[in-house]
């Protein structure tokens, strides 16, 4: 049977590259990426000492650092967030090092994406949409809710009927596109929040001490390194993820309608800096790395898939995966932005990202 067999088999992972603008291009004047045919990305230098030679890599596309992102919506994202009005479940993420600008992407995406899928609603009158929003941060295998500080971690449950799902996990119906912002705002509010620092102090006591010291150590010395300071938030938790839900109702007929419910995930993951399997202690002091298992799982969960979506597949191993797992394998469409920096003290970390997508491909 071919139908199942396509099913079965699901969506390749859409895979692009982003790099960001210089920050200062007094400083950097040598350029060490370089973008040909919008899909294939350049490391043109010889830097021995750090264990760089000239290569190339091909994506299914590049973004230089020129491109906005309403072009990497258009070309990198779009697709994939507008099958929720197909009923079809698509989760889009941003993974690279700190500071290279995954939040930045996925803000702007979340909203293009948003927009998007009201203009297709409102020119689509045969059918009843609604579309819910919920947001949340996992920080050390604990799920918190940006929209509510009721209760804290939140349960992850696998319901019989609807799944898995995040218990108390407060969604919101949007009344309108510009009700996103208000929500988009309560959230970053939220991460910043007093509360949000002392729960994150208790659970880094709790559970790992090394994160506050690496939260220290990387936010002053990337800021001193290239003048870009990451946000405390970027480098505080291990993914944060917002989801649009989209409801449609369609009349098929009198009586007959059809419910199509899907929905879209935007993950701005933590610094691929800190999924570095293969560190020596030495090396994870010295680098300030602490190992994340959100972003372990995920890529093992990733280079799984895109062999092939058979076999075991660890889900369960992760909150983060657990909670999408069902906009991750079976018929789901994903798509996977690379952020990089350009400077020269990134470069190696750069080339992980470039390594990480070319597994996901
Ligand atoms: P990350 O979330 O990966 O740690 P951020 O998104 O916080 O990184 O980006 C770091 C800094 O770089 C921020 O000040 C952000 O505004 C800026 N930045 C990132 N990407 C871009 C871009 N494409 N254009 C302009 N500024 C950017
Ligand atoms: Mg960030």
């Amino acid at each position: 049977n071919e139908e199942w067999q396509i099913q079965e088999q699901g969506e390749r992972i859409f895979v692009s590259i982003r790099i960001r603008p210089l920050k200062d291009k007094a400083r950097n004047r040598i350029r060490y990426w370089e973008c040909l045919n919008n899909d294939t990305i350049l490391f043109k230098h010889s830097l021995p000492e750090r264990g760089m030679l000239p290569a190339s890599y091909t994506f299914d596309r590049v973004f230089d650092s020129g491109c906005d992102t309403a072009r990497v919506y258009e070309e990198g994202a779009r697709h994939i967030a507008l099958s929720v009005l197909e009923g079809i479940n698509s989760s889009i993420f941003a993974y690279g090092q700190t500071s290279s600008g995954k939040t930045y992407t996925m803000r702007g995406i979340t909203e293009y994406a948003v927009a998007d899928i009201y203009d297709c609603i409102e020119k689509n009158g045969e059918r009843e949409f609604s579309v819910k929003f919920c947001a949340m941060e996992i920080y050390n295998e604990a799920v918190r809710d940006l929209l509510s500080t009721d209760s804290y971690p939140l349960r992850v449950l696998d319901d019989p009927e609807r799944g898995i799902v995040v218990e108390k996990l407060t969604e919101v119906t949007l009344r309108n596109r510009e009700h996103l912002h208000e929500l988009l705002a309560i959230c970053e509010g939220e991460t910043f929040s007093w509360t949000s620092i002392c729960i994150r102090f208790l659970w880094g006591i709790l559970f790992s001490v090394d994160d506050i010291i690496y939260a220290l150590w990387y936010g002053f010395s990337s800021s001193k390194a290239d003048r870009v300071g990451p946000s405390l938030t970027s480098v505080f938790n291990d993914a944060i993820l917002q989801t649009i839900e989209s409801c449609a109702r369609q009349y098929a007929g009198a009586r007959n309608s059809n419910i199509l419910a899907a929905s879209v995930n935007f993950v701005d993951l933590a610094g691929s800096e800190r999924a570095s399997q293969t560190l020596s202690a030495g090396a994870r002091l010295k680098e300030g790395c602490h190992i994340n298992r959100s972003l372990l799982t995920l890529g093992t969960v990733i280079r799984k898939l895109s062999k092939g979506r058979t076999g075991h597949i660890p889900y369960r191993d992760s909150k983060l995966t657990r909670i999408l797992q069902n906009a991750l394998g079976g018929n789901a469409r994903t798509a996977i932005i690379c952020t990089m920096s350009p400077e020269r003290a990134h470069v190696e970390q750069s080339r992980n990202t470039l390594l990480f997508a070319n597994c996901a491909k």
